[in-house]
C-alpha cells in the first residue's frame, strides 16, 4: 500500500507492489496453435470469476445526490425546494457546464448566501485527487481520484497537436477479470454514478481550459470509455452521462457524440440496446482473439457472447448508426499474435462487409505479477501487414502514458 499524497506527485515510476496475477504465456514456433495456459494466480487463490454484480467487499451506499443526476425539471425542483427561485437552476447549470465550476466563489452573478446554500446542497465533493502523475512533457496526466465511500478511479487526459483526449472510468474496479489487464484483477467494488462520471470530465475540461497543459488553453474534444471498468455493465449511468456530454450548453458541454468512444468486451445485448440509442457514439469492441477458445481465456464474458455474436452485434451498430466501429486488440507476445490469428481476423471481418470496421492493435502493457509481454515489434509488423493485406483499416494505438501505468487501473491496483 503506498502512501497518498494529498499534493500532486508526478512519480514517473511508481514502486510496484505485486498483484495476485501471473502470466500464463504460450509457447509455440510460428505456424502452430500454441498451447493456451490460463494465467495462475500466485497466490492460489485461482482466476478471478467473471461477475456482473458488485463484490461483498462491504456494503456501500449511493453517492450524494449532485445537480448532474438530475434532469433540467428535477433541477428545478430541487432549487424550489431549497426556496430559491426557477431561474437559479439555469444559472448553475450555466456555471457547471459553460463554466465548468462548482465552486461557490466563481458564481458571483448569485447572491453569496443563496449560491453557497445551493452549492452545498447540489454540489458534493465526489471526486477527490489523490495523486496525479504526468508523462510525454506534461501532456499525460493521469489522475488517481478517491470516491466519497473510499472506492478509487483513474483518469487519464492527454493532449495531441490537434486534439485533446479523456479516458474515463465507469465503475470502480470492474467484473469482466480479463486476465491481462490490471483493473480486472480488482473485481467490481461498485457503478459509478453520472455525476461521477461526468466530475471527471468536468476537472480534465477545466484544466484544460486554465492552461493547466502545456500548449495553452484549450477544449476537450474528445472522450473514451477506457478507464476502469466495463461501461456497458453501467450502461444506464454511462448513457445519462454521454447525454450530458453532448447535450448543448448550458445543459451540458456541447460536445460531439461521434469524438466519444464506448468501448466493451462485447455485451451483446447491450451493444445492440446502445445502437439503438439515437446518439451516434464510436463503438470499440475488445476482441483480442479471432477465435472462441483464445478469446474465452483473455475475454471471459466471450463465453457468454462468442467472437461471431459480437461481431454481428458490431456490424449491426454500423448499420443502423452509420458509425465505423474500432476493433481493439491487445497484441500478446505468443498468445494471439500469430500471423494466422490476424487471418481469420480479416476473414471474419471481410465476411460481414467492407468499410464498416477498423483494427486498433495495442502493445500489450504489461500489468505487474504478470509474465506476459507486448509482442515482438516484428511480429506487430506482421499482423498490422495481414490485416491490411485483407483490406482492414488498421492502425497501432499509441501507448502514451505507458510510463505511468497509463493505460489499465494500474494506479488503483497498487492501492489495494
Ligand atoms: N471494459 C472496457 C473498457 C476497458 S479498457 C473494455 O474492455 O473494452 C480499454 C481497452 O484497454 C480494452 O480494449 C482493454 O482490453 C484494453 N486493455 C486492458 N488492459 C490492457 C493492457 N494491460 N494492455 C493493453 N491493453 C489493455
Amino acid at each position: 500500500m503506498l502512501d497518498l499524497m494529498p499534493e500532486p506527485v508526478a512519480r514517473l515510476t511508481p514502486a510496484r507492489t505485486a498483484i495476485p496475477i501471473a502470466g500464463g504465456a504460450a509457447g509455440g514456433r510460428a505456424g502452430e496453435r500454441p498451447v493456451q495456459v490460463r494465467p495462475v494466480p500466485i497466490d492460489g487463490g485461482g482466476p478471478v470469476p467473471l461477475s456482473f454484480s458488485t463484490s461483498t467487499r462491504g456494503a456501500r451506499g449511493k453517492p450524494p445526490r449532485h445537480f448532474v443526476d438530475l434532469t433540467p425539471e428535477q433541477r428545478v425542483e430541487a432549487v424550489a425546494e431549497l426556496g430559491e427561485k426557477p431561474f437559479r437552476s439555469k444559472q448553475l447549470a450555466t456555471h457547471y457546464f459553460a463554466h465548468l465550476t462548482a465552486d461557490a466563489a466563481e458564481m458571483t452573478d448569485l447572491p453569496q448566501a443563496t449560491r453557497d446554500r445551493l452549492v452545498a446542497a447540489l454540489f458534493p465533493d465526489l471526486l477527490t485527487a489523490a495523486r496525479t502523475l504526468t508523462a510525454d512533457a506534461g501532456t499525460t496526466v493521469k489522475t488517481l481520484w478517491h470516491l466519497f465511500d473510499g472506492a478509487k478511479v483513474e483518469s487519464v487526459l492527454m493532449r495531441y497537436p490537434n486534439r485533446t483526449t479523456l479516458c474515463v472510468s465507469s465503475q470502480a474496479g470492474c467484473g469482466m477479470a480479463c486476465p491481462f489487464c490490471a483493473t480486472g484483477q480488482l473485481g467490481l467494488t461498485r457503478n459509478l454514478s453520472t455525476a461521477e462520471i461526468v466530475e471527471q470530465v468536468r476537472s480534465a475540461a477545466r484544466s484544460l481550459a486554465d492552461g493547466d497543459l502545456p500548449g495553452g488553453p484549450a477544449r476537450l474534444s474528445n472522450l473514451v470509455f477506457m478507464g476502469m471498468g466495463e461501461p456497458l455493465a453501467n450502461y444506464r449511468a454511462v448513457m445519462e452521462s454521454v447525454r450530458r456530454l453532448v447535450a448543448p450548453a448550458p445543459d451540458g458541454f456541447g460536445m460531439s457524440a461521434r469524438n466519444i468512444t464506448v468501448s466493451t468486451v462485447g455485451l451483446v445485448p447491450a451493444m445492440d440496446k446502445l445502437a439503438r440509442e439515437g446518439i451516434p457514439v464510436t463503438l470499440a469492441l475488445s476482441l483480442h482473439a479471432p477465435d472462441d477458445e483464445l478469446r474465452s481465456e483473455l475475454v471471459p464474458v466471450n463465453t457468454r457472447w462468442s467472437v461471431d455474436e459480437a461481431l454481428d452485434s458490431a456490424r449491426n451498430y454500423f448499420e443502423v448508426t452509420g458509425r465505423r466501429v474500432s476493433i481493439e486488440y491487445a497484441l500478446i507476445k505468443d498468445m494471439n499474435d500469430h500471423a494466422w490469428r490476424a487471418d481469420l481476423l480479416g476473414t471474419k471481418l471481410n465476411a460481414r462487409g467492407r468499410g464498416w470496421v477498423h483494427v486498433n492493435p495495442i502493445p500489450l502493457n504489461p500489468t505487474p505479477g504478470s509474465i506476459w509481454t507486448a509482442s515482438d515489434p516484428v511480429v506487430e509488423r506482421v499482423f498490422v501487414d495481414r490485416l491490411r493485406a485483407h483490406g482492414i483499416p488498421t492502425t497501432v494505438r499509441d501507448t502514451r502514458g505507458s510510463d505511468i501505468d497509463g493505460a489499465c487501473g494500474q494506479l488503483a491496483a497498487e492501492e489495494e
